[in-house]
């Protein structure tokens, strides 16, 4: 069984509690995937110089962020972790050539248990998370996901969690989940979309030149890499979900093959 590796955009934190069409997307895709050995998760909120993989054996729950209500400070995504698959994902990085490290105390931020909540709400599938490194570029990011692409063979779910757009001063708190996406976001989305749909990795990489308002969504990479490490991870992609939040935030997911 090789299961795809996917790109999710993980929203605000409320997304775990509150009922949006990413929300909704999310849940019936995880109840449709048959269930893997375990789940490796690139996550936009654990940012590193060096890739740095997740070794603890049951992972905390940690809240990194605040100013969304008592439900989710409480929120608790109690999956075990898998200490072994951490050292041979930190063996798999090695063998690319990077610099990498198990650090056995990591718990599960925000970007890993949100979605994770909604694809796998039982937590009953090992977790293991992987950092991002904002200092250098998508293609190492991309780098990093190849170095993972044959875990999938063993039945492990590569998950990459970050958001398709991400400009935290653009957004528009009063728009909520029903309206239209801002034509700035509907235009990045497009281009990903259409980018992806031609397996065009070149221009992918090179986004931030040739991306429409690609600055503006992304004035830090850090929550766009996640994306890059799922098209290394996979083969040819498609867009599985699309939707807005706030306006500019778009909630687009990925699957690659
Ligand atoms: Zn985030």
């Amino acid at each position: 069984m090789t299961l795809p590796a996917l790109f999710v955009s993980h929203g605000a934190p409320t997304l775990a509690i509150s009922d949006t069409p990413a929300r909704r997307f999310l849940a019936d895709y995880g109840a449709a995937l048959p269930k893997p050995a375990a789940i490796v998760v690139v996550t936009a909120h654990w940012e590193t110089d060096l890739p740095t993989v997740g070794g603890a054996a049951a992972p905390d729950t940690i809240h990194d962020f605040g100013g969304f209500g008592e439900a989710l400070q409480r929120f608790r995504y109690p999956a075990p972790g898998a200490p072994e698959l951490a050292a041979r994902v930190a063996e798999s990085l090695r063998a690319a050539g990077m610099v990498a490290a198990v650090d056995p105390a990591r718990g599960l931020d925000h970007g890993v248990w949100v979605p994770l909540s909604l694809l796998f709400p039982a937590a009953d599938v090992p977790v293991v998370p992987v950092s991002v490194q904002p200092r250098l570029a998508p293609a190492f990011a991309e780098r990093l996901g190849r170095a993972l692409r044959p875990l999938r063979d063993a039945g492990v779910l590569v998950l990459a969690s970050g958001s398709l757009t991400h400009n935290l001063r653009a957004l528009d708190w009063a728009a909520g989940d029903a309206d239209a996406a801002d034509p700035r976001a509907a235009a990045f989305a497009d281009w990903v979309e259409a980018a992806v749909a031609r397996d065009d990795r070149t221009a992918l990489l090179a986004y931030r030149a040739l991306a429409p308002f690609a600055r503006f969504h992304h004035p830090t990479e850090e929550h766009l890499l996640p994306l890059f490490a799922a098209l290394g991870a996979g083969g040819r992609g498609r867009r599985v979900h699309t939707s807005a939040t706030f306006g500019t935030l778009m909630m687009d997911a990925y699957e690659f093959s």
